[in-house]
């Protein structure tokens, strides 16, 4: 595979926790010590494995985590008394809270309970709601905000692009075509019912695909000097983890490409710190 195309995710989170480190630095100069607490229901290998990633992340950057695991059976009434009392807490300054929670909990309710300006992940509808503002205290969610992480990183021009996004999820896709149209690019974004999606995908200049279908982004979806984002995270019929694009056989079809792993999901958990980070100066109005 030809190196020079891959939009390697290592150097842009090398370089956002760096600016993060002389954060936390400038932060501890003035007695504030920068604190993530993560809820986890259960202990479900996605969560755990994110959970042990972005611990791993924090210590890099000096960043306090406090790591609270409910038992499965945790009532609604429990994790709401909980959330209360991180939202107050002021040594707490930002709540990243695992989903899906289990069916006792109804994230509708817990979505408008969590502190809007400790919400690093973008539960909080009003967080949301500030990304469709394009206001810049929102928090985006990670993954949609490292995809546009990557494309500035390695100075991919958006204005006036016409990007297709695959995938509209509330996590990734939607939010990620608001970001893309802030950004003055045109979005397309297609999902399952979207018919003669090629049709689409060739007359872009930049792919994103979140659909988690393994290996579908094939030749038959790819026209002349793009670049394809893939967020995608499947395993293939050998238990090897891919994207949803067929890497290998289109990496001398397209000017960029993202790999899989390697690509994206090595970049959100920076972006949650800097998100933390920008929660711990407002809260301490900085
Ligand atoms: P999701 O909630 O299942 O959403 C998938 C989206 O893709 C839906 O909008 C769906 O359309 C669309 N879709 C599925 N099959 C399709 C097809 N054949 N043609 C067109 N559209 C199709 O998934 P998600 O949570 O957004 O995650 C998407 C992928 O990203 C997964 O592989 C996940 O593991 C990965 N992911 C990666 C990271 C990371 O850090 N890299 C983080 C989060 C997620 P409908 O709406 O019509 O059903």
């Amino acid at each position: 595979m030809s190196d020079n195309k891959l939009l390697k995710g290592k150097a842009v989170a090398d370089y956002i926790t760096s600016k993060s480190i002389e954060e936390v630095n400038f932060l501890k100069a003035r007695g504030i010590f920068p604190t993530l607490a993560m809820i986890k229901v259960g202990n479900r290998p996605d969560d755990a494995a994110y959970e042990r990633a972005a611990k791993n992340r924090c210590e890099k950057c000096g960043i306090e985590t406090r790591q609270i695991e409910l038992d499965e059976n945790t009532s609604q009434k429990e994790y709401i008394e909980l959330l209360e009392k991180l939202n107050k807490d002021k040594s707490i300054h930002g709540i990243l809270c695992f989903r899906p929670l289990p069916s006792q909990i109804d994230e509708k309710i817990i979505e408008k309970i969590i502190d809007p300006d400790k919400d690093v992940d973008c539960f909080s509808p009003m967080n949301m709601a500030k990304l469709m503002f394009d206001d810049k205290m929102a928090y985006p969610p990670c993954t949609a905000m490292g995809v546009l992480e990557i494309l500035d990183y390695y100075k991919i021009d958006l204005k006036g692009k016409k990007i297709a996004v695959l995938g509209r999820s509330l996590v990734v896709g939607k939010p990620l075509a608001i970001l893309l149209i802030n950004r003055d690019a045109t979005v397309t974004i297609c999902h399952s019912k979207t018919k003669n999606i090629e049709e689409i995908t060739k007359n872009s200049d930049i792919i994103v695909s979140c659909m988690g279908r393994a290996k579908m982004i094939d030749e038959k979806y790819i026209g002349k000097n793009q670049v394809v984002i893939d967020v995608g995270i499947n395993f293939d019929e050998n238990g090897n983890m891919c994207g949803d694009v067929d890497t290998n056989s289109l990496v001398e079809k397209v000017s960029a490409i993202t790999p899989v792993p390697g690509g994206v999901g090595s970049v959100t958990t920076s972006v949650l710190i800097s998100h933390l980070l920008k929660a711990c100066k407002k809260i301490n109005s900085l």
